[in-house]
């Protein structure tokens, strides 16, 4: 139904050793929305998401899915650097078994059908994690997983990610992102969820966070 989340999380917990990555995490995403992960460097943004995606064994607790397809962009996906954007990803879209006109879709679909010829070695920051979001895009997954999409990018470059995002969501794809800057999850995202210290401090729309006066974080300035 349309009330079913995408992403349920329950108690989701990892440790490493003594140190608590992630605490009891209960979080869920639903079908159609941007949400965003809000939290500082080493909060468990990451190991969050590794362990939606199977990446990571839970020590406890349960994360589900409830989609055929995912995509993510997590991790470097290892691009080769000498070989076209196109090229790239048409060497992905054979081994994922997936039709050469995906790969000019998705080129389309993050804005670099017109430099899909250039090396990789030669796009910008921007255009890599573009290239990467297109990667998670083949095969139309109903929900994309971004870890940080627009960490490291320059303003333009952030825009563009952040631009490119919102027209996902109003493509009706259901996208969930981390980020560590209150604005850009206030910018972009439906909802939002706070982790520190592995822990989720709250769920909130957001606009209910712009309204509501409970919580006392700042914005961090953008670079
Ligand atoms: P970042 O933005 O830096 O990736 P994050 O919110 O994604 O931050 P995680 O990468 O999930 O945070 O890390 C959460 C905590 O778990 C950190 O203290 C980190 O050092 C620890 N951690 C993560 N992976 C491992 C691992 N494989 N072994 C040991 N500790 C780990």
């Amino acid at each position: 139904t349309t009330h079913s989340p995408v992403v349920a999380t329950e108690a989701l917990t990892k440790t490493y050793g003594d140190r608590v990555a992630v605490d009891r995490v209960s979080m869920t995403v639903q079908r159609g929305e941007v949400y965003g992960f809000l939290g500082p460097n080493g909060a468990g943004k990451t190991t969050t998401l590794r362990m939606l995606l199977g990446l990571v064994r839970p020590t406890a607790g349960t994360a589900s899915i409830d989609v055929d397809r995912v995509g993510a962009l997590i991790e470097g996906p290892g691009f080769h650097p000498y070989l076209s954007g196109r090229d790239n990803l048409r060497t992905m879209a054979r081994y994922r078994g997936f039709p050469d006109s995906e790969v000019d879709r998705v080129l389309e679909r993050v804005d670099l059908a017109g430099r899909g010829a250039d090396k990789y070695k030669g796009y910008s920051l921007g255009m890599k994690q573009r290239l990467g979001v297109g990667a998670a895009l083949m095969g139309d997954p109903a929900l994309i997983v971004l870890d940080e999409p627009t960490n490291g990018l320059d303003p333009a470059g952030m825009a563009d990610m952040r631009a490119l995002v919102v027209d996902l969501a109003r493509g009706g794809q259901t996208v969930l992102l981390s980020s560590h800057l209150l604005a850009e999850v206030q910018e972009i995202c439906d909802r939002v969820g706070v982790i520190d210290h592995g822990t989720l401090l709250l769920e909130s729309t957001v606009a209910e966070m712009r309204g509501g006066s409970s919580l006392h974080v700042r914005a961090t300035p953008e670079p």
